[in-house]
């Protein structure tokens, strides 16, 4: 018996779910279904991408970008510089 099981989701449930895949905010269960599915569906993948992308471009949840520590570091530097000169 090659039948998929009933909790399999549609394409129809995976799109519903996909921002809060991409929050995180599945349920593993939920979650576990959805990436089951991202296996054999390609057409499910390209729109994962597409919606991940469209995040990424419009500032949502991914942070995929952390803000550089370089400029904070320099500050560091700078500010026990000047201590170590002042005492
Ligand atoms: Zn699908």
């Amino acid at each position: 018996m090659a039948m998929p099981e009933k909790t399999d989701l549609t394409c129809n449930e995976l799109v519903e779910l996909v921002t809060d895949y991409l929050e995180g905010a599945l349920p593993t269960h939920d979650r576990l279904d959805f990436e089951h599915h991202l296996v054999w569906c390609s057409w499910c993948r390209d729109y994962l991408d597409h919606m991940r992308r469209t995040i990424e471009l419009t500032g949502g949840p991914d942070e995929s970008e952390p803000p550089s520590p370089l400029r904070e570091q320099l500050l560091d530097a700078f500010k026990d510089w000047k201590r170590t000169r002042e005492t």
